[in-house]
């Protein structure tokens, strides 16, 4: 089996990193997500990819290399943990934004668990078509201007 090569300073890459908070326990952390892969979906892979989060958290080298040299790095989260933008910090970058869903477009907040033994739905019920597209046209504004 070929070894796999990994990228390194110098390759070419993709101009712009976000980093989504992307926790499934909720209603915000998953909008996050889909919003992240919405504007990867309209702005195309040259301009802009989505980060490994946890890949920040143990210093993986291609993930680290790739921030380094991306224009811009922006972080996305749910809500006021900000699990993304704390841990890209902690991981020695400098955000060009931060975006927090709560804040920035007035989510509400719904913890999943809340409804088990109750009212537990199917999981995209949880989620808002308007919200996830506000959140995108925030990430690619950013991106964009
Ligand atoms: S920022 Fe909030 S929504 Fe996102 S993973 Fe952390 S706790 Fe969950």
């Amino acid at each position: 089996m070929a070894e796999e090569k990994h990228w390194e300073e110098g390759i070419e890459t993709h101009e712009n990193v976000i980093f989504s908070c992307y926790g499934g326990m909720s209603n915000t952390g998953i909008t996050s997500a889909l919003a992240c892969l919405e504007a990867v979906k309209e702005l195309g892979l040259e301009k802009v990819v989505i980060g490994c989060l946890a890949g920040l958290q143990h210093g993986v080298q291609p993930v680290m290399g790739k921030t380094k040299a991306a224009k811009k790095v922006i972080t996305v989260d749910g809500c006021p943990f900000e699990c993304s933008r704390k841990t890209a910090e902690l991981a020695g970058f400098k955000l060009t934004k931060s975006i927090v869903l709560t804040r920035d477009i007035g989510m509400k907040k719904k913890a999943l668990h809340e409804d088990i033994g109750q009212n537990l739905k199917p999981v995209m019920e949880y989620i808002s078509q308007d919200e996830v597209q506000k959140a995108k046209d925030l990430i690619v504004k950013l991106i964009v201007e």
